[in-house]
């Protein structure tokens, strides 16, 4: 092994550890100070996770970001550490390394060519530039400090360090590089840390119409109700799958269910036509029923939902003569369709695999973290940053101004 010192350590070459990397070398070559900076990183290359990012374009921050787009114990220190570390202020540094971004009506930044390749090359010449090492294929086992110094145990050897960063991540999407080896070693030094739950993943519901609506995609609200209390509601395209619903929107209500407590009873509500209120609904139906007075019921959603939603709700209402006309639907037939399309229910249940969650609820306690410094209070000159910690935000960009902005923080203080 070359190099069995360096000054500072970066455990995970993610987008986290990567851009800590950027900030940490900058910072001292600026000062004309020579301070050895190497990133340990378990799988053969660094930052694969950020290929795989909004749909390979890397929806690397939001203009829109504050503490209500995030949940866990560190989310109430996140508007005090976005004064310093805004969006704004993530996309300039961005710019300073190369990297041009747009914005949609959103909020939502991208790479201005829509590549999240362009997000990891630009993090890797940066660190290339600035001298900082990059250890691939190594795995961190364990870290111990003694005497004031670090010993970072790897697979392949053991490094000594003055400081280190945990940039490790969490546990979602395991087969692009999670690992939660580390949270066992810090919890050795005394760290908490919060349970570990799948978050932003498809919610898989109880239904006896799911199945057929695999693959039907549609536009409504959903509200998340937790033993019949609202707990919060989302808008978008709603996706189903066999045995699930899926889309950004139900993304979002999916940390609170597989977090929550298991003796809780979730359900998801869709509102197919959120425009328009219950009588709004009675009216368009009572009108459609007028006009397809003749066809059969089956008919009677065609022009309005796709034709297999359609269908779900004659069943869920209890509307078993499809080949009857519409005139022959009685008023208790209509008021069970309304209600259905404005509140259509479904059991929700919680996810316990990891391997679809975009991101992981739970890590290293925020009250451990300094906010400002993200050093831990616990062990002097060992930082975190990224999703290792106990945060984590909505789908739009979000999680990644998150990582960014605590790698800058860590970046301006170690
Ligand atoms: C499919 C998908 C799409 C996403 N899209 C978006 C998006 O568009 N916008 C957004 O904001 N967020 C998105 N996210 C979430 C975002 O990618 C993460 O929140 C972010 O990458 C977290 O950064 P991190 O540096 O903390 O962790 P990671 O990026 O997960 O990096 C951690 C690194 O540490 C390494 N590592 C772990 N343990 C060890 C160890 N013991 N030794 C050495 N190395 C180790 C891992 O291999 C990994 O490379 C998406 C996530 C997924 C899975």
């Amino acid at each position: 092994m070359k190099n069995m010192f360096t000054d500072i350590a970066i455990i995970g070459g993610g987008a986290s550890g990567l851009l800590c990397g950027c900030a940490i070398s900058k910072r001292y070559l600026k000062d004309n100070k020579k301070v050895s900076v190497t990133i340990f990183e378990k799988q053969q290359r660094v930052g694969r996770k950020i290929l795989s990012t909004g749909n390979g374009k890397c929806n690397l921050t939001n203009a829109y970001a504050n503490s209500k787009n995030y949940h866990g114990s560190f989310a109430r220190y996140v508007d005090n550490l976005f004064q310093r570390y805004s969006p704004s202020y993530v996309v300039e540094c961005f710019k300073k390394i190369g990297l041009l971004c747009t914005e949609d009506s959103n909020g939502r930044v991208y790479p201005l060519c829509k590549q999240a390749s362009a997000v990891l090359d630009v993090l890797r010449f940066e660190n290339e530039r600035n001298g900082v090492e990059l250890v691939c294929d190594t795995d961190v086992i364990e870290i111990k400090k003694s005497k004031g110094l670090f010993e970072i145990i790897t697979a392949n050897g053991s490094y000594q360090a003055k400081s280190v960063v945990i940039a490790t991540g969490g546990k979602a999407a395991p087969k692009l590089g999670s690992d939660v080896k580390i949270y066992n070693t810090l919890k050795k030094s005394g760290h908490t840390c919060k349970p570990l739950s799948p978050a932003l993943c498809a919610v898989p519901v109880k239904s006896d119409v799911i199945k057929s609506l695999k693959g039907v995609r549609c536009d409504g609200d959903v509200t998340l109700l937790c033993n019949d209390k609202a707990v919060k509601k989302e808008s978008g395209e709603i996706q189903f799958t066999e045995n699930a619903l899926s889309g950004i929107c139900v993304f979002n209500l999916s940390g609170y269910i597989n977090g929550g407590d298991k003796n809780n009873r979730y359900e998801i509500n869709i509102d197919l036509l959120p425009d328009f209120s219950f009588t709004d609904v009675k009216k368009l139906l009572t009108g459609r029923i007028s006009l397809y007075k003749n066809e059969v019921i089956e008919n009677l959603f065609v022009g309005l939902f796709h034709k297999r939603i359609g269908l779900a709700l004659l069943k869920q209402s209890g509307i078993k003569t499809l080949s009857d006309k519409c005139s022959t639907l009685s008023d208790k037939n209509i008021d069970r369709l309304c209600e259905n399309i404005k509140s259509w229910r479904f059991t929700a249940l919680p996810c316990d695999s990891f391997d679809n969650a975009q991101v992981t609820s739970g890590g290293i306690s925020g009250s451990e973290i300094d906010c400002n410094t993200l050093e831990s209070k616990l062990v002097k000159n060992l930082y975190f940053c990224g999703e290792v910690i106990d945060i984590y935000g909505d789908c739009g960009g979000y999680n990644l101004q998150f990582a960014f902005a605590s790698a800058l923080a860590v970046g301006d203080n170690i």
